[in-house]
């Protein structure tokens, strides 16, 4: 269920994989029929299974299923500051923000960088979700910015997995207009062609605000263990949460 976790004092930071679920192919890995943990409403999958798996998360960072937060993701820049639960996605955004606790931002990724932020002492934590255009954007440094806002000074980010640069080939032009703006994103594939880096793109915008990164190792495309669309086209999403828990809670 659970590539990555890591506790900072009352803040958890978590990437899941696509293992521990409800759902069925294409929605699980190949091998593991009616164990995936998509978490994504908006693919085709069942969405009895999509609840059950969204439920299984949430038990295992320690919150109500209600006070996991979505968004409609629209590979933009927008953030939005969510005080409580939603009834739904918390708005049509790319990043999210809050300084409540036991309140789990969550972010759904197939390829884009997955990026959660948390500064513990001063309550606040951020998510971003980052692919090609949400990085050129700028999604991550509004994200930090809004947290900055909210009174956060130490943020620390952890960046999940994603497709690698040498995975996400792209015809030239793509690739030089995204390094006119993002000149660590340039990238090759495998094979030599051009290619795009996003997470790289997203690692040297966090270094040039100042704010220390955990890369957390992991191809989309190369591993099953993750959800890709690059690899599979109908697939699921996984995705990474970041709460902060009010000291004493569970
Ligand atoms: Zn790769």
């Amino acid at each position: 269920m659970l590539a990555h976790q890591q506790q900072d004092g009352t803040v958890l930071r978590v990437f899941t994989d696509a293992y521990g679920g409800r759902s069925r192919p294409p929605y699980a890995p190949p091998g593991a029929p009616g164990q995936g943990l998509n978490l994504g409403s908006h693919v085709g999958d069942d969405p009895h299974a999509v609840a059950a798996n969204r439920s299984l998360l949430a038990a295992r960072v320690g919150v109500d299923a209600s006070r996991l937060v979505f968004l409609n993701q629209v590979h933009g820049a927008e953030v939005v500051q969510v005080d409580g639960p939603c009834s739904g996605p918390a708005g049509d955004a790319d990043g999210v923000v809050t300084t409540r606790p036991d309140l789990a931002l969550a972010v759904l990724v197939a390829d884009c960088t997955p990026v959660l932020l948390a500064d513990p002492q001063a309550g606040v934590v951020g998510a971003a979700h980052a692919g090609r255009p949400g990085m050129l954007a700028g999604v991550v440094p509004a994200t930090v910015a809004a947290m900055r806002d909210l009174g956060a000074r130490d943020i620390t980010a952890h960046v999940g997995p994603s497709v690698c640069g040498r995975c996400y080939e792209v015809p030239e032009q793509m690739q030089q207009d995204a390094a006119q703006r993002v000149p660590e994103s340039a990238a090759r594939t495998w094979s030599g062609t051009p290619a795009i880096d996003v997470a790289t793109g997203v690692v040297s915008q966090l270094s040039a605000l100042g704010v220390p990164v955990t890369w957390v190792p992991g191809c989309t495309v190369e591993q099953d263990r993750f959800f890709s669309y690059r690899r599979s086209g109908a697939t699921g999403r996984f995705g990474g949460v970041v709460v902060r828990r009010e000291r004493g809670s569970r």
